[in-house]
């Protein structure tokens, strides 16, 4: 009896404090308004973020980071935003505006999502066309790695806090949630690609040099500088696949893959998509994992 009791007033006073949080929601209901350079980060911040956020993407799905150009509407609406989410690494994309965007917002906070990663420079198989496009720098795509994501989430979390400190409690427990998840699929992609034969895979766009780091496979890629390759380069890639007895070229929507295409004819073999900007982090790097399995057997 005395037990019912108290559970009654438990809930009494459960409800009460949910009702008190609705209202106190409601007065501060302006969400927190981001804007993440890519895809992949605007997960992070959902996530982290959830309700208290909404997020809009600079490059829309589909588009290529290395060249991609504002629209007008896209640099007049950074004004109403309260945080900008680059990866920090390199990317063109974000060399070429992101000092135009401060230039006209000198108030936007900026969240470096690669902050505290140690960046890669390119492999060898990238850096010796004449001026890549990643010239000079480190190799961009950091995010394809689950480790790098910890500390994607870790920054973010840290930028959300210092935008909107009302809410550090539900940022801190989210991205805690969210790094359980991203070891969890560390340790799911390790199992799956450690039964891996054939460890290195010819992929068009070099864009996952720290997800072959990460689970032991080594990635050869076929474009440099965005260019197209000369005939010798060409000959070059096909001897490397014969020589491995590679059968797949990994392409990316965004990239053109005629010259993949024409390799994997040349080898007897076959196209296969992976994304590297997918929104749908965790589940693509599952996809891009299984498509290496059964690729590379
Ligand atoms: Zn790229």
């Amino acid at each position: 009896m005395t037990i019912r009791l108290t559970a009654g007033r438990m809930m009494a006073i459960l409800l009460f404090f949910s009702l008190l949080t609705g209202c106190v929601r409601q007065e501060s209901s302006e969400k927190v308004r981001v804007v993440a350079s890519i895809e992949p980060l605007a997960w992070f911040v959902e996530r982290i973020g959830g309700e208290r956020v909404s997020v809009s993407v600079m490059v829309p799905a589909g588009g290529d980071p290395h060249s991609y150009e504002p629209t007008p509407k896209q640099m007049a609406g950074l004004a109403s935003a309260d945080l900008f989410v680059k990866a920090g690494s390199g990317v063109e994309f974000e060399l070429n505006w992101i000092p135009r965007m401060l230039e006209l917002n000198r108030g936007l906070r900026i969240c470096d999502a690669s902050t505290g990663v140690r960046l890669l420079p390119m492999g060898e198989h990238e850096a010796d066309g004449d001026g890549h496009h990643h010239e000079g720098g480190p190799d961009p795509h950091f995010w394809l790695s689950p480790a790098n994501a910890r500390l994607i989430a870790v920054n973010i979390e840290q930028s959300l806090v210092a935008a909107d400190p009302a809410n550090r409690d539900l940022y801190a427990a989210n991205r805690l949630r969210l790094d359980g998840e991203l070891r969890a699929l560390t340790a799911e992609l390790a199992g799956r690609l450690g039964a891996v034969r054939n460890r290195k895979f010819i992929v068009f766009h070099p864009a996952w040099g720290y997800f072959a780091r990460d689970f032991g496979l080594e990635q050869i890629a076929v474009e440099r500088e965005g260019k197209s390759l000369t005939p010798v380069q060409m000959a070059s890639v096909i001897q490397t696949a014969r020589d491995q007895g590679i059968r797949t070229v990994f392409v990316s929507p965004q990239f053109s893959s005629a010259q993949a295409e024409s390799i994997a004819r040349d080898i007897g073999g076959r196209t296969v998509q992976i994304d590297p900007l997918s929104r749908d982090y965790g589940n693509n790097l599952r996809h891009a994992a299984e498509s290496f399995v059964r690729e590379l057997r």
